[in-house]
């Protein structure tokens, strides 16, 4: 159930090529794989096995008995959080192996997975084994004839869905709240990146879990992903990625009255005032679009900048895209930019590009495929000026490397503008007037703001969108709440 791998920078390690049931890899029911391709290369990197509608069948049997069964159950939260710090430290120990399966499977530069998406999961764990035995129910007066107390308690087998972008990060976010309030979990891969959280699984056993608490499933949404939402026994679904497939989760897991936290899609503005300190603005707006290969639901990939220094944004922000964003090998550690994490999302890129030019926007720079060595799923830095509020790349989410550099007039017009959307994930404002910095923060229609920064989430504040870009929040204490229901108790004192 493993293979030996060897990346470019020389790690070898043994890779998990099976679904974790019960710690415990084992083979889909009927034999079936998804091959793991090397965004940079092209080349075929493994087989991975994906789980049948059998499969989903049996992680969440394991679960809801896991869930049931003392060596869990009876876990102080004490002890559940130790186990937490266990895998948080495990992870820290192999932190060099995960962010070089990452760099392989994602196409990410090793850099940032080592620096940012290792330490992330590790936080995050730790962050919620220090919850797991402060997050206790409340006595509630009501008078001398009764006594009133409510208990938080985990709400059951949760089935995770997490998408390609962030394969630890994205899994550390959901396994950390849920494990901490005492749920047990089926995680489903994405099918495009499945390979550093099998290795995760490894440390999950040997950090000392009980069978069946966490199981980790590869497998294609619709077959795997769709048998988990529609599970009678699974009891919440938790789900990141697009905003079209959310609303079919939403719609599959109303048959059963799931509880759900969404979160989805997003098309994020920037704004820039004329006050703004053009250089942190230039730097923080490169960085919200172009990090991650522009990969990211909250991505501040619509720019709106006040007239009378747009030219000289716009100038900027060209010098900033080709003195930063170097692209090539993401194991080569000048590379900010690796390949797209796919053919099929390289291919939507180009062709968001594509629809740009046709519906009359400009291309200030890039607007075309980069192979580096002539192999890859590389697209160049991409900066569309003369865009107007009604064209796709204003309207739809690109996940890439490319940005809308848009004019506005009024602060009004700003705000207009910036709420022309039917998402509401983040948003980012720079100015240094304080004022009018709380104001436009307000009137912004996002889960986050970010004043002079863009895209710092951080695991200790809430995540999460309004309208069409999602439910529910993740991270802070906040991520709490989505993992425990709350039981109100009842004594009567009355004689
Ligand atoms: P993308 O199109 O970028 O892959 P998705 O939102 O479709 O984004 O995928 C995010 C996650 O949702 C992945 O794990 C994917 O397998 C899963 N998924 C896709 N379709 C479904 C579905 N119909 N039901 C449940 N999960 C799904």
């Amino acid at each position: 159930m493993e293979i030996e791998l060897t990346a470019p920078n020389g790690r070898r390690w043994m890779q998990p090529l099976g679904l974790f049931i019960n710690n415990e890899f084992v083979a889909s029911s009927n034999g079936q794989t998804i091959t793991s391709v090397n965004p940079t290369t092209e080349e075929d990197i493994c087989s991975v096995y994906a789980a049948t509608t059998d499969d989903v069948d049996k992680a969440v049997a394991a679960a809801k008995k896991a869930f049931r069964d003392p060596s869990w159950r009876q876990l102080s939260g004490t002890e559940r959080g130790a186990l937490m710090y266990k895998l948080a430290d495990l992870v820290a120990e192999h932190a060099e192996t995960l962010a070089t399966i990452e760099a392989l499977d994602n196409g990410k530069p090793y850099s940032v997975a080592l620096k940012e998406n290792v330490p992330e999961v590790i936080n995050v764990l730790r962050y919620y084994a220090g919850y797991a035995d402060k997050n206790f129910g409340q006595t509630i007066d009501v008078g001398p004839a009764k006594f009133a107390y409510t208990i938080k308690e985990p709400i059951g087998v949760c089935g995770q869905i997490i998408p390609w972008n962030y394969p630890l990060d994205m899994a550390a976010w959901k396994l950390g709240p849920a494990l901490c309030c005492g749920n047990t979990v089926v995680l489903k891969l994405a099918e495009q990146t499945p390979l550093s959280m099998l290795y995760v699984a490894k440390l999950i056993k040997q950090a000392g879990f009980p069978p069946g608490v966490i199981n980790i499933l590869n497998g294609y949404g619709r077959e795997a992903g769709a048998a988990l939402v529609q599970h009678p026994d699974v009891d919440k679904i938790a789900f990141t990625g697009s905003t079209a497939t959310g609303k079919e989760v939403m719609k599959m897991a109303a048959a059963t009255m799931k509880n759900i936290t969404l979160e989805t899609g997003g098309k994020s503005p920037l704004l820039v005032f004329p006050d703004a300190d053009l250089e942190l603005a230039t730097t923080w707006a490169h960085w919200g679009i172009m990090s991650n290969q522009g990969q990211i639901c909250t991505a501040t990939s619509r720019i709106l900048v006040h007239e009378s220094i747009y030219d000289a944004f716009l100038e900027r922000f060209k010098a900033k895209v080709r003195e930063v964003s170097v692209l090539g090998d993401p194991f080569d550690e000048n590379t900010f930019q690796g390949p797209q994490v796919t053919r099929a999302q390289y291919e939507r890129v180009l062709s968001y590009i594509e629809s740009g030019k046709q519906e009359g926007a400009t291309i200030a720079l890039g607007g075309e495929p980069a192979p580096q060595k002539g192999k890859g799923f590389f697209v160049a830095p991409t900066v569309f000026t003369n865009v107007k509020p009604h064209m796709k790349i204003f309207r739809e989410e690109i996940f890439g490397p490319c940005v809308a550099i848009v004019a506005f007039q009024t602060e009004e017009e700003a705000i207009q503008m910036a709420n022309d959307t039917t998402y509401g994930l983040g948003a980012a404002v720079f100015t240094k007037d304080l004022v009018r910095a709380h104001r436009v923060a307000k009137e912004i229609e996002a889960g986050m703001v970010w004043i002079n920064s863009s895209n710092d989430s951080d695991f200790r504040v809430p995540f999460g969108g309004v309208k069409q870009s999602g439910i529910g929040r993740e991270l802070g204490e906040a991520g709490l709440a989505p993992y425990c229901n709350i039981k109100a108790v009842h004594i009567n004192m009355a004689a």
